[in-house]
């Protein structure tokens, strides 16, 4: 297959709705997207992806006015996270239209809402004639795609169409909020804070594993995911010095420990967010065998990076 790289939406949007996959960048990662409400275009992102057909797809659209296209019910938790949160990194889980296939929700009977707020992942949205269900753009089980050369490098050959923008302004995928269930779960973190959610709806339930045998309602519950083929090691506090062979890298918000071969001094934690997919694949193509990453404080941001963190280390 030919893949197409453009930085019209419009063209994107044809592609899409010719029932081809088409990447297209967002806040949060690039997305690999597909018509939601065409079953066999969603197929093509499985088969892109390498992707089980047990997890479920976000449908993204284009304004806050259209998640009532999936959704069947729309609760008042959700409708005040919509209201304060759409368009950005937030997704919702809401009772789900028979219109929506099962493909898109692995069976469930909910759907995963989100409304972008990248302007080119907006105009693309309007310009696409159904919602578009999108997982983040890279082969499955790789860390997500933050750039569109990256997205290239996994899935060029394999997918019709790729929106090219500028790199991914957060770097980590969306919150994901279960508004189906009272009171409602957080079932992913991301930029859009515990603690902002909470002074919305303060009895939200923080979850983090799945049952086993339970059907998974958000993908790091099941697979293991955001993971580089280095080895991840998770500090605390940095130590004075890394070994030199085999050459380790250092990413954080301390200064780095002598003997690093790379390394990546973060300026914050939005900084830290932003850039640590992007690290882990410029280790991995350097050769680099270990990474040392510094856990960031448990607050804002810091809860989605830390849980990233501990995912790719094969521990989450
Ligand atoms: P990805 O972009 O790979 O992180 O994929 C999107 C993730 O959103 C899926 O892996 C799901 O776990 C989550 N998601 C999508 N739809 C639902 C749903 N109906 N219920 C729970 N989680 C969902
Ligand atoms: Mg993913």
């Amino acid at each position: 297959m030919q893949t197409l790289v453009t930085d019209r939406p419009e063209e994107a949007a044809r592609h899409l709705n010719r029932g081809e996959t088409v990447a297209f960048p967002t806040e949060t990662v690039y997305g690999l997207g597909a018509d939601a409400f065409n079953p066999e275009a969603v197929a093509g992102i499985f088969r892109a992806k390498g992707r089980p057909s047990d997890n479920p797809l976000i449908v993204h659209v284009a304004s806050p006015g259209k998640v009532g296209e999936v959704a069947s019910e729309i609760g008042e938790n959700a409708r005040r996270l919509i209201e304060c949160f759409f368009p950005g990194p937030l997704t919702i889980v809401l009772k789900k239209r028979d219109t929506v296939p099962e493909i898109v929700s692995a069976g469930l009977p909910t759907v995963g809402v989100r409304c972008p707020a990248h302007p080119q992942a907006a105009e693309f949205l309007r310009h696409c004639k159904h919602p578009v269900a999108a997982p983040s753009a890279n082969v499955s089980g790789r860390p997500s795609p933050t750039d569109w050369k990256t997205v290239y490098h996994d899935l060029g050959g394999r997918i019709g169409c790729l929106l090219r923008g500028e790199p991914s302004t957060i770097g980590l995928e969306s919150t994901i909020v279960d508004c189906s269930v009272e009171p409602p779960r957080l079932l992913r973190t991301g930029a859009v804070s515990v603690e902002a959610l909470r002074e919305l709806v303060p009895d939200i339930q923080v979850a983090t594993t799945c049952k086993p045998g339970e059907a998974p309602k958000s993908p790091g519950q099941k697979y293991r995911h955001y993971s580089p083929e280095a080895e991840i090691v998770l500090v605390e506090t940095p130590p004075p010095s890394l070994p030199a062979d085999p050459p380790a890298a250092w990413i954080g918000l301390s200064t780095p420990p002598a003997g690093a071969a790379k390394s990546l001094h973060c300026r914050d934690m939005d900084e830290y967010a932003r850039v640590l997919f992007g690290f882990f694949r410029t280790c991995d193509a350097e050769g680099i065998r270990t990474i040392h990453c510094e856990l960031p404080p448990e607050e804002g941001i810091g809860r989605a990076i830390r849980d990233r963190l501990v995912k790719a280390a094969g521990r989450g």
